[in-house]
């Protein structure tokens, strides 16, 4: 039991190492990782055996043979990945670097959960003819606190949903291997498997958009917390007078600095008969108001919107920053689809969040952008897969695993 669990670890260990580098040999996985040359090898035959990994070429002799060259293969399967968001449902297919190879999106018709599992499965159905490789498994991610273990939506505020079995519903329709995760965490997961944060082992993933969540790596591992309900970063308090949040609390940040709080208070302001170019970009519809339209004013220099946007983004890099003094991450992601708006955002935001933080730090925190945008979720979905390819969660896995038993005892 105990060796089993121990080669289970080094080959993930390993598989991770050859994902990361993309390209490597033997004697540098041994040297990098600790292990001997001879459990490098046998690991290896097992990897290769699976097809995940194989051999190319030759590199460069340091004295004796030229190393085999092992590298990775992406497209060895393909995963499917699906976001329920607040308003939107996204699937798609992706290989196992995150390279998401088709997307649909389409707005969620009913929040029944019946309904909604309906539409993912319908949307799925349609992009499998696509599929060039075989399914390894499927990762949806979702706002909300998840019992990761069971696949169930303890709760998810945006979507008024409950104790929803999401795992066991999607399950009656797909055999493959099914994660569920919040999008805060499948964020995180996706910019360091993939994305802005390859290589980075302490790391805070800021998604900002009709929600603010945070997912948090640490020491290379998701950070979930003793009920899987860390993150929750919309519900940080910043006026404990404020108004009150759907959550219970008051002043929660998501009330001040999401997209439903912009689009809020430039109602207000349009309610008052404030002066701005938003008027004329509305075209006299008001139910056209969006961040999008907002970040437009702010791109045409529309003082008002650059205003909005400033102090948003004062207002977000002081609460990030928190985060910051807690964790002391070497980076902060930012991403979700405020993340797309006008670069003077995303400067006020990573400068008040650098300001703050300098003083108690010895190292600048890196902040970066998401590198994929609004899609860190979906892709980090693909993540959820791939992270757990040698864990016996993923039942191929036992299935490759008796068959090399019997090549060997064969
Ligand atoms: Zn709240």
């Amino acid at each position: 039991m105990y060796q089993k669990r121990v080669r289970e670890e080094n080959l993930k260990k390993m598989f991770r190492y050859i994902h990361r580098a993309g390209t490597t040999n033997r004697l540098t996985i041994a040297r990098e990782l600790g292990l001997s040359p001879s459990a490098v090898t046998n690991l290896a035959f097992e990897l290769m055996h699976t097809g995940v990994i194989r051999e190319r070429g030759y590199g460069q002799s340091i004295g004796g043979r030229k190393p085999a060259l092992i590298c990775f293969d992406e497209e060895w399967s393909w995963v499917v990945t699906v976001k329920i968001g607040a308003k939107m449902v996204h699937a798609g297919l992706a290989n196992l670097n995150g390279k998401i190879k088709i997307k649909r999106v389409e707005a969620i018709h009913s929040y029944d959960p019946p309904d909604v599992v309906r539409q993912i499965v319908t949307l799925v159905r349609s992009l499998l003819p696509h599929s060039k490789q075989r399914i390894l498994g499927m990762g949806i991610c979702c706002t909300g606190i998840i019992d990761t273990e069971n696949g169930e939506v303890l709760k998810a505020l945006n979507l008024g949903w409950q104790n929803v079995p999401l795992k066991t519903y999607v399950s009656e329709y797909f055999e493959w291997p099914i994660f569920v995760e919040d999008v805060g965490d499948t964020g995180a997961l996706g910019e360091k498997w993939f994305g802005s944060g390859k290589g980075v082992e302490n790391l805070v993933f800021v998604t900002l958009g009709n929600g603010i969540g945070a997912g948090i790596i640490c020491n290379g591992e998701l950070y979930v917390g003793s009920q899987h309900a860390a993150g929750e970063f919309g519900h940080v308090s910043i006026d404990f007078s404020g108004p009150k949040c759907v959550c219970g609390n008051r002043g929660c940040l998501e009330l001040y600095a999401s997209a439903p709080a912009i689009v809020r208070e430039v109602l207000g302001y349009l309610d008052g008969g404030g002066e701005t170019i938003i008027w004329e970009l509305l075209q006299g519809n008001l139910g056209n108001l969006d961040c999008k339209i907002v970040d437009l004013a702010a791109r045409r220099g529309d003082p008002f919107a650059l205003e909005i946007w400033k102090k948003t983004g004062e207002l977000l890099g002081r609460a990030i920053s928190n985060l910051v003094t807690l964790f002391d991450p070497e980076m902060v992601i930012i991403g979700g689809g405020l993340s797309l708006t006008h670069h003077a955002f995303f400067d006020v935001v990573s400068h008040t969040l650098e300001l703050i933080t300098m003083s108690l730090r010895t190292k600048r925190v890196q902040v970066k952008k998401a590198f994929f945008g609004k899609d860190s979720g979906l892709v980090g979905a693909a993540a959820l897969i791939v992270e757990n390819i040698f864990n016996s969660k993923v039942e191929w896995c036992r299935v490759e695993e008796a068959a090399l038993t019997d090549t060997i005892s064969g």
